[in-house]
């Protein structure tokens, strides 16, 4: 992934520079080619400058008569002298007559050791040129003086004959001077391809390509460059329309690379050559390519990261679906689970409460008994005191019969109290505490429970008297704890041989304390733990409801108090009692 992206860059990078350097090259040409026009209009400026001059000088009589009579020394001098006035107003290098045959015979530097007159010029282009086309353009090495320069030539006529040809010779100087300031090398090229003017002299009379044989031929008859031989400018054909760089080793000069521009100059096919240095296009082009290349490895860097931190999000994404697809399923498995247990509890409650229902039928048959059985004993007693009060009176022991009606009367008040409780238990009724003798709520609790204490034949141990002993409850209330608790003492001791019941009471802070000790077996553990508990019971049907020491211990706490338990260390139960005391709490305990 990272070479891939790497030769991407590397690509990018390539061809941007290829194009930018192909822009760089085109944007240089067309510097160059301002620069070869500025040139090429001054060079055309100066070649064109003494275009006509010598179409004028051939108009003055003083050349044609010397054509006329050319060994007339006095003709000759004139025109001598006229052709040094003009090459010195007109500041050419010579200026000359040639006669029809090519044999010049008067020239400004007539004086001159190497003057041109008597010299042969007749296999001169300028010179046909001028006999041929009215106007010779040549620009060549100096047969005579070996120096090169730019030859325009005129017939002179008179009637249609041609007389001869009168031609200056224009030196280039100026313009190689200005050649020789540029930066790249100048060329001036012939339409033959040869350098004839350079900004280097190495360069001159060079060709960019081998001459053709009929070129070098004519060269030979023209003498054009003189004698010296034209070489081939470079190991290879320099090429004027070569759109990019070209490798040349130029004389003198190691081989590199260089961009061929070309503009025409001037009508006789001359070109002018740049050869320009295309490094600087290469390094601007390699500059803004690493910078592209760079820029690209940036944006792909970014969209990588870009990408990556999109995956990321998506995975985090796919992540958190499958999360919540997990706690959605946890969720309905949970939900699922919950109705599962609703159900569960449903069917239990449904369950219990028809268990409730059996256990309520099952109560109402065990009260039935007990109340019964409480009954049962008062009504017993009732029917023996009241036979016994009849034979009383049957046999008038009257004051006896008194005492058993007397306690007739009493049995049923008690009975009547019993049902009252019965009721009570029913029925809630909101407590009135008010102060209770507890020496008398014992004496009511003995007398109720006296004729179960005969059956089982025990001895009932009370506390020492104190009439203003007195707790903070009801009294009814109290006596029915007290019967509750001498009651099960008893049945506890059932069967023993000197059954032994001890009511004790002491004071401990605000409290009076009642307790019932029996010498019975004790507590289970079983028993301990529920035995407050309503239904709780250990007695056969029909004795126990289980329903006393729930509603005893609901008494005490319904006045501030308590009813607790615990095995005596000396083997049986203790029930204590405590209730809030009345008024003297102070006072010492009772024993
Ligand atoms: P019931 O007397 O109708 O059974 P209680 O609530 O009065 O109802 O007593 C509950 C049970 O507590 C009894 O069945 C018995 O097992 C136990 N119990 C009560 N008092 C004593 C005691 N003094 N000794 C041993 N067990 C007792």
């Amino acid at each position: 992934m990272a070479g891939a992206a790497f030769a991407l860059c590397l690509l990018i990078g390539w061809l941007a520079f290829r194009s930018l350097f192909a822009y760089h090259l085109d944007h240089a040409r067309r510097d160059a080619l301002h620069r070869l026009d500025a040139l090429a209009l001054s060079l055309e400026a100066a070649l064109a400058r003494h275009e006509t001059l010598p179409g004028l000088l051939a108009l003055d009589p003083t050349l044609a008569a010397l054509l006329d009579a050319p060994h007339d020394p006095a003709r000759l001098a004139a025109a001598n002298v006229y052709l040094e006035a003009a090459q010195q107003g007109a500041q050419v290098a010579v200026a000359y007559l040639i006669d029809a045959q090519g044999l010049t015979v008067a020239a400004s530097n007539w004086r001159q050791p190497r003057s041109f007159v008597g010299h042969d010029y007749s296999f001169r282009p300028y010179f046909r040129d001028a006999l041929e086309k009215g106007l010779g353009r040549f620009y060549g090495v100096g047969v005579t003086t070996g120096e090169p320069g730019y030859f325009l030539a005129a017939p002179i006529r008179r009637d249609q004959r041609l007389l001869g040809v009168v031609v200056l010779k224009q030196q280039l100087d100026a313009l190689e001077q200005a050649l020789a300031n540029s930066a790249d090398p100048l060329l001036l090229v012939d339409g033959n391809g040869i350098v004839f003017l350079a900004s280097s002299r190495a360069l001159r009379y060079r060709s960019l390509a081998p001459l053709a044989e009929p070129v070098a031929a004519r060269l030979g008859d023209t003498r054009q460059y003189g004698e010296q031989p034209v070489a081939p400018l470079a190991d290879r054909p320099v090429r004027l329309d070569q759109p990019g760089p070209l490798r040349l080793a130029l004389p003198g000069e190691a081989t590199r690379e260089r961009l061929v521009h070309a503009r025409p100059v001037g009508l006789q096919g001359w070109q002018i050559v740049e050869l320009g240095n295309p490094d600087e296009a290469r390094s601007a082009a390699t500059a803004q390519a690493t910078v592209l290349a760079l820029a690209a490895a940036f944006a792909l860097g970014l969209i990588a990261h870009l990408r990556h931190r999109a995956r990321r999000r998506e995975e985090l994404r796919r992540v958190h679906a499958s999360l919540e697809t997990r706690i959605a399923a946890r969720t309905a498995d949970l939900t699922a689970q919950i109705a599962e247990l609703e159900k569960t509890k449903a069917i239990l409650r449904e369950t219990r409460d028809a268990a409730v229902q059996a256990g309520k039928l099952a109560t109402l048959g065990q009260m039935s008994a007990g109340i019964s059985h409480e009954l049962n004993q008062p009504l017993a007693a009732l029917q023996t005191l009241a036979d016994n009060a009849r034979a009383l009176l049957d046999r008038d022991r009257l004051p006896e019969a008194a005492e058993n009606l007397a306690m007739i009367s009493d049995l049923v008040a008690r009975t009547g109290r019993i049902v009252r409780q019965l009721k009570s238990f029913a029925r809630k009724e909101v407590p009135t505490p008010q102060p209770v003798t507890v020496d008398r709520a014992i004496e009511h609790a003995l007398l109720i429970v006296e004729p179960r204490r005969r059956e089982t034949g025990a001895r009932i141990q009370t506390p020492a008297p104190a009439p203003d002993r007195r707790v903070i409850a009801e009294a009814g209330r109290v006596e029915q704890i007290l019967v509750n608790l001498l009651r099960n003492g008893l049945d506890a001791m059932a069967g023993q041989s000197e059954p032994l019941l001890v009511i004790d009471c002491r004071t401990v802070g605000d409290l009076r304390e009642l307790s019932v000790r029996d010498h019975g077996p004790g507590l289970s553990d079983e028993a301990h733990a529920h035995l407050f508990e309503p239904f709780f019971t250990t007695k056969p049907a029909g004795e126990g409801l289980g329903l006393g020491l729930a509603i005893s211990r609901t008494i005490a706490e319904s006045y501030g108090g308590t009813l607790t338990v615990r095995n005596a260390p000396g083997g049986g139960a203790e029930f204590v009692l405590a209730l809030p005391a009345d008024g003297d709490s102070d006072a010492p305990p009772d024993t």
